[in-house]
């Protein structure tokens, strides 16, 4: 009986497995096939000061479109990517794409930085100073047009490699700052230390404003450590006039978030931007 229940469950479990590594390994490969292939795009969501409604900058956000998958969102590859390691050549991909576009506007005399989100496994490599410095080279952006968001966690660990790294890019001139800032471990004594130029409010403290009284506090008290420290802060995922009228008067200094745009292809982004801020000038 024991062997009948023992070979059932081998019966249910091995093709559950199967499936999953099969996927897993499937994900992998099409992943490999699609960066070949020239699959993925990079789609740009604006930066928009909250002062005056200009667009200032864009983050670049990978987009995946499959032959067979059709669109895979970032949340199904990137943390996969990671963990395979084939991160590090998407990352390089896309820093080199997105420095390209940039120099493309700045060469038509557009003053725009553009946002880089950077995975940890990208930020760890012996030459990621120099990678990003040779893209600089190679574009003639200007480095104050290149913006590097990294994440907590890259903060966390190793301090002393992290710190000598970010110090480097900061001496390059490039712009850091810490997404989905609020929701890893790092601490005040990390911003004193790390030569960060700003910090991205995360978007799940900006989802409840402007009703819920803890998100208020939450996104104040980061607004005005920010502005304490000389930061620029960034709030994400704004997606209502409320939200935003409400962090102008917190003197947030910028949004990113539908209520603008979410990220656009690059041919259409000047159609998106001149929309946005005809809106901006209209009385609400
Ligand atoms: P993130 O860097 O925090 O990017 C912001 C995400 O929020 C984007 O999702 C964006 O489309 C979404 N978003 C922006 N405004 C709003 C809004 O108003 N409401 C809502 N609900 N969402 C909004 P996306 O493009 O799916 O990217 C998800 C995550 O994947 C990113 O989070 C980032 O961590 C990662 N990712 C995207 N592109 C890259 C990349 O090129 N390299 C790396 N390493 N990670 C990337
Ligand atoms: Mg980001
Ligand atoms: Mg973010
Ligand atoms: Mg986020």
């Amino acid at each position: 009986r024991v062997k009948e229940r023992g070979r059932g469950n081998f019966r249910f479990y091995q093709p559950q497995m199967n499936v999953a590594l099969l996927s897993r390994m499937k994900m992998e490969h099409r992943m490999r096939q699609a960066m070949e292939g020239g699959r993925f795009r990079l789609y740009y969501q604006p930066q928009v000061c909250l002062n005056t409604g200009v667009v200032l900058g864009v983050e670049a956000l990978i987009r995946w479109f499959d032959v067979e998958l059709g669109s895979v969102p970032p949340g199904n590859f990137i943390p996969l990517a990671e963990e395979s390691g084939y991160i590090v050549t998407i990352g390089a991909w896309v820093l080199n794409e997105a420095v390209r576009q940039a120099a493309v506007w700045q060469a038509q005399g557009c003053a725009r930085t553009v946002s880089v989100n950077v995975s940890s496994l990208q930020f760890q490599q012996a030459d990621f100073v120099e990678r990003v410095a040779s893209a600089l080279q190679n574009s003639g952006l200007d480095p104050a047009s290149l913006e590097l968001e990294l994440t907590e966690s890259i903060l966390v660990q190793d301090a002393d490699e992290a710190l000598a790294r970010l110090q480097a890019l900061a001496a390059l001139g490039v712009v850091l700052s810490i997404d989905d800032f609020g929701t890893g471990y790092s601490s005040l004594a990390y911003l004193k230390k790390f030569p960060i130029h700003k910090l991205k409010i995360d978007r799940s403290f900006i989802r409840g404003l402007p009703a819920d009284e803890s998100d208020q506090a939450i996104v104040s008290a980061i607004i005005q450590m920010g502005r304490a420290l000389k930061l620029t802060v960034i709030a994400e995922g704004v997606e209502t006039t409320a939200q935003r009228d409400l962090l102008q008067r917190m003197h947030c200094d910028q949004y990113q978030g539908f209520l603008c745009s979410p990220g656009v292809p690059s041919e259409d982004l000047e159609n998106v931007i001149g929309l946005a801020m005809g809106r901006y000038a209209e009385p609400s």
